[in-house]
């Protein structure tokens, strides 16, 4: 059986990462979306093992010790990371795996696995940005201008990346993110 083809998903906070994700999902089939581990506190409405699988500092290194992340990286203040096992069991599987983590992560997973696609999705601007993640109303104030560095940080790597979505329209966009994973899946017919 041919292995799955591996989509990296980055982008600023507020571009609409998670959003055109679940629509990407029940658009395309035989697509399965990794659950990466967290220090970060649940927001309200997060489940454990759903949204992520949110570790204690110290459980979060044990595993970092242990070797079982694909990728980490410590965003915001907090770690996350992609557990290995379940991606590489997918993938060997034949799924396509989506993996929403942010620019440090993506490029260590690149260099382990040339072949992953890179897809960085992107606003129409930064003060766009700034009106999402304040509606969200999820963040201090603090926290939205900490994000808000991070993103001018981020947009400066829009290039390296293999393919730039921009969230202006969400219809629009997940119909361009989803002709992107279908045009890096074999013929239908060899499937
Ligand atoms: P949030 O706290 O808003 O859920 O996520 C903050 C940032 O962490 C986002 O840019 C998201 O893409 C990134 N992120 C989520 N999971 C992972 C992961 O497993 N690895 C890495 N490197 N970044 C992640």
């Amino acid at each position: 059986m041919q292995p799955g083809s591996l989509f990296i998903i980055s982008g600023p906070s507020g571009a609409g990462k998670g959003t055109l994700v679940d629509r990407l999902v029940a658009r395309v089939p035989r697509l399965w979306v990794s659950v990466s581990a967290t220090t970060r506190l649940p927001r309200p409405g997060e489940v454990d093992g759903v949204d992520y699988v949110f570790l204690t500092p110290g459980e979060f290194e044990r595993r970092v010790e242990a070797g079982e992340f694909l990728e980490w990286a410590e965003v915001h203040g907090n770690r996350y990371g992609t557990l290995r096992s379940t991606v590489e069991e997918r993938l060997a599987e034949g799924v396509d795996v989506i993996l929403e983590i942010d620019p440090q992560g993506a490029f260590q997973v690149k260099e382990q696995m040339p072949e992953s696609v890179l897809v960085f999705i992107t606003a129409p601007s930064l003060g766009e940005l700034e009106r999402r993640i304040r509606h969200r109303g999820a963040e201090t104030d603090e926290q939205v201008r900490t994000r808000l560095e991070t993103a001018e940080r981020e947009l400066r790597l829009v290039g390296t990346y293999d393919h730039v979505v921009e969230n202006d329209d969400v219809v629009m966009a997940t119909e361009r993110l989803a002709g992107i994973v279908e045009s890096h899946r074999p013929y239908e017919g060899c499937r």
